[in-house]
């Protein structure tokens, strides 16, 4: 028997869902995106606000540079972005996204609204899609900055809906996310809420200040500072005194260039400090 097997080419819909279903899994995927947009955008405020766990709603709002209405409908196009223009800008990245693939990866999966005013401009513009269609796109009034709403998400994905966990955990991911984003931009202020509840609002203030109210004021006296630097690199941070650990990694946060990551080196690096201090099953919150 001889199967017929041609190679096709994917329908832009289906390829446009792959994609996405690799970064944004979750609620806190897409939450993740839209604030590195805002801290990118040189935001000094932002506040998400999240329905039932963000499966209803996750709007980010920010002050930040705006996007400029002519350009507002190319945001949410795949591989646009405004911030490598050329290739060899890849070696000098200063922000937190640069593949241009965030806002078209939630069109995908959601109805996407943005509304957007560039300082320079008079008025600002709206645009709400479902999938690729357009369904409104209308002049904005409103002050400088974006704001970026996601309702429905997964709608068109009914698995990967029924995959979330309940609204407290998936709210949960959303609270560590914002709070470990928070240690790393002190200085903008950042709130969220849930269902209408505020549940975290730090203002712009020092890092230490940031420290205090991120792990608070019980664990705070407990932290020592310390910084350093060596080879063009500086380090800073506060870390736990060898009495105080915990017996997983939940309460480290490590940041490079303002990017959380989940390096297992850097993590080795900041266990092997302690050396034989804490016993080996032990993690200190840093
Ligand atoms: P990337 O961040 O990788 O460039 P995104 O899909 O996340 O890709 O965003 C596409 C573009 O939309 C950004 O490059 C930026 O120009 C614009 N943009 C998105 N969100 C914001 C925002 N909050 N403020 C200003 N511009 C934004
Ligand atoms: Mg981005």
């Amino acid at each position: 028997m001889t199967v017929e097997r041609h190679i096709k080419r994917l329908p832009a819909d289906t390829t446009g869902k792959i994609a996405a279903g690799e970064v944004i899994e979750r609620p806190v995927n897409a939450v993740k995106e839209l604030l590195e947009n805002a801290l990118d955008a040189s935001a000094s405020r932002v506040s998400i606000s999240v329905e039932e766990g963000g499966r209803r709603s996750i709007r980010v709002e920010d002050d930040g540079t705006g996007i400029p209405a002519a350009e507002l409908a190319l945001a949410a196009e795949n591989y646009s972005t405004s911030k490598i223009g050329l290739i060899s800008d890849l070696d000098r990245i200063t922000t937190l996204g640069f593949r241009g693939e965030a806002l078209a990866s939630i069109r995908a999966v959601a109805r996407l609204t943005i509304r957007s005013r560039d300082a320079s401009e008079e008025i600002g513009r709206e645009i709400r899609w479902r999938g690729e269609e357009v369904l409104g796109d209308e002049p904005a009034v409103m002050k400088p900055g974006t704001t970026v709403i996601v309702e429905d998400l997964f709608h068109n994905l009914p698995a990967r809906k029924k995959f979330l966990s309940s609204d407290a955990s998936e709210i949960r991911r959303i609270t560590s996310l914002v709070q470990s984003y928070a240690l790393a931009w002190p200085e903008v202020s950042l709130s969220l809420s849930h269902n209408g509840r505020e549940i975290l609002s730090y203002p712009s203030c020092s890092f230490a200040e940031r420290v205090e109210m991120v792990f608070g004021s019980s664990v705070f006296p407990g932290l020592r500072a310390f910084e350093g630097s060596d080879g063009g690199m500086r380090v800073r941070g506060y870390t736990t005194l060898p009495s105080v650990t915990r017996g997983n990694r939940s309460m480290q946060f490590l940041f490079v260039n303002g990017r959380l990551v989940r390096d297992r080196l850097l993590g080795h690096a900041v266990r092997q400090a302690y050396h034989s201090l804490i016993p080996g099953d032990r993690f200190p919150m840093t």
